[in-house]
């Protein structure tokens, strides 16, 4: 096919916001470096391709999700391979047809998962249709969209490559039998406009409609708007009165929208900015001082990107958990559940702390911005470019054919 576009699939699936943020972050990075030579696919394997009760896989997460010791439970008992492997092998008997079906349709040069639940069945599908001569020889790369404790079905040795974004996960992926070889440690695949330059922030501001001076605090739940917002607006209101502004982007959740919207303005109130599902989250965060968000690793990363002290205030349980030391232990922030005492860390940060507070505050801010990978997303992009154009998938562990092409090519 050389000369051709060539046809790259992203696997993904709509359980939270991060893996489609993910899977376009990548997709808009190949645009820009290097236009329309690679045609991207971002394709939902689970909703689209594979038959009832699987397809209904976003639904059943949602559903779970909410509920902790559910969440809990499902994660725990499939997290062991011994457990998930043979699980996963019998799912696979009742979805290959399907992926059959995704490959045939998008004929791939390479097929890229950004979800934990899309490594063992495309990789033994690939295998089967390449040992049947049904696909040329084709890579298979895993993107990690979570920051660091993950679900061990993101590593499964067949992969021709693994996207690690922290010493965390690459530990994790070697506990899992992973060769070092294997994985690259770039980051997470942020949207490139994270990475562009902003107008000076009274000119942002008021572009956005806020006040040019004013401190001013992002309050996010993920994707879903989810957690405590309502009233972690409510104990700002009355801690800090109209000393600050927040925005509150509310993502897909409406009612939270239209509850705040009916709070009162004005004189003496807090002001507030609400926003629905945005697309220009790498503008609020430009805009304001710092961010209350639940531990979600898309939100963190983009957070450090912008160099804003983070303010953590729950997190979904099992995969988010190791965030929030992530995100104390290099002090780049806080964790605090209680509104009441979220308000109290905020009014501190911002208004009431003193000159020592005030130079620990933009400290934390430096060290966030330190932390942050904004070119991660096209150092990703450049070794998926390099997969899609030189396909080695192995039959046998990955590991053998990275090993003979090093061989080959003398390299060390
Ligand atoms: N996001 C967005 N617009 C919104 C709300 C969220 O673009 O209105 C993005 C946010 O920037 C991040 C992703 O959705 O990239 C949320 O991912 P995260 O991993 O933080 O949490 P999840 O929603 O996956 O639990």
């Amino acid at each position: 096919k050389d000369g051709e576009k060539k046809r790259i699939l992203i696997g993904m699936s709509n359980t939270g916001g991060g893996h489609k943020a993910s899977a376009e972050a990548i997709k808009a990075a190949f645009a820009e470096r290097y236009g329309s030579k690679y045609e991207i696919f971002i394709v939902d394997l689970w909703k689209e391709h594979t038959p009832a009760p699987f397809n209904t896989l976003p639904d059943s997460y949602s559903f779970l999700v909410k509920n902790a010791f559910l969440w809990r439970f499902t994660y725990e008992v499939t997290n062991p391979r011994l457990i998930h492997v043979p699980y996963l092998s019998v799912i696979g008997s009742f979805v290959a047809a399907g992926v059959h079906g995704a490959l045939d349709k998008y004929q791939p040069d390479l097929v890229v998962s950004v979800h934990p639940l899309m490594q063992h069945i495309p990789i033994r599908v690939m295998r089967e249709r390449i040992r049947n001569g049904v696909m040329p020889p084709t890579n298979f790369a895993t993107v990690v969209t979570d920051f660091t404790t993950c679900h061990n079905t993101w590593f499964c040795s067949g992969a021709t490559r693994c996207f690690v974004p922290t010493e965390f996960c690459r530990q994790l992926a070697v506990s899992n039998g992973m060769d070092p070889d294997q994985l690259v440690m770039h980051g997470l695949p942020i949207r490139p406009a994270f990475s562009r330059p902003l107008p000076p922030r009274p000119k942002l501001r008021r572009s956005l409609g806020m006040d040019p001076s004013l401190p001013a605090v992002l309050l996010v739940g993920g994707g879903e708007g989810m957690g405590a917002l309502e009233d972690t607006v409510e104990q700002l209101g009355r801690r800090l009165g109209d000393r600050c502004q927040v925005v509150v982007i509310c993502g897909r959740n409406k009612r939270l929208q239209e509850r705040l919207r009916a709070r009162p303005q004005g004189p003496g109130h807090l002001p507030l900015v609400v926003c629905g599902f945005v697309d220009n989250i790498h503008e609020w965060m430009g805009a304001c001082d710092t961010i209350i968000t639940k531990a979600g690793p898309g939100t963190i990363a983009e957070a450090l990107i912008a160099g804003l002290p983070i303010l953590l205030n729950g997190n979904v349980p099992c995969q988010e958990e190791g965030n929030i030391p992530y995100v104390v232990d290099n002090r780049v922030g806080a964790f605090e559940t209680r509104p009441d005492r979220i308000a109290g860390i905020i009014a501190n940060w911002l208004l009431e702390g003193g000159p020592e507070q005030r130079i620990e505050f933009e400290a934390m801010g430096r060290r966030a911005k330190s932390l942050g990978r904004p070119k991660a997303v096209y150092q990703i992009v450049d070794d998926l470019a390099a997969l899609a154009d030189e396909p080695f998938f192995d039959f046998g562990p990955a590991v053998e054919a990275l090993a003979g092409r090093r061989a080959a090519t003398g390299a060390a």
